[in-house]
């Protein structure tokens, strides 16, 4: 089966998901769980798509704790990831056509104004 995520996404997450095994949950209610690690402790909303360790937020992309969260209620971890990292999206950028400038010193000056 082939992924929904870009290739280089794709690794980021197999790598995220190998430290998955190291931790332990408690579901605090339906979508907020409480994961922790050694001595270090987190906690996932996975409604909001946030995490305490910011990760999922400035990412947009789940951290290996909403990772753990994810599956311990079945969550299809893809739709955590903003549609920017999904192959579909990629392939729809650039499905129309782009149309080449050339090299800047034979442009009209004015029409790069908007470059600098
Ligand atoms: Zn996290």
């Amino acid at each position: 089966m082939r992924h929904q995520l870009t290739n280089v996404v794709h690794l980021v997450m197999l790598k995220r998901v190998e430290k998955c095994g190291y931790m332990t949950i408690n579901p605090v209610d339906w979508n907020i769980f409480s994961v922790k690690r050694s001595r270090k402790q987190w906690t996932v909303d996975l409604a909001r798509k946030t995490c305490t360790c910011n990760k999922f937020q400035m990412e947009h992309f789940p951290c290996s704790h909403a990772f753990v969260a994810a599956r311990e209620r079945n969550v299809d971890f893809t739709s955590l990831c903003t549609d920017y990292y999904k192959r579909q999206t990629l392939i729809d950028a650039y499905s129309v056509p782009i149309m080449l400038v050339g090299y800047p010193s034979s442009c009209h000056p004015t029409s790069l104004s908007w470059w600098f």
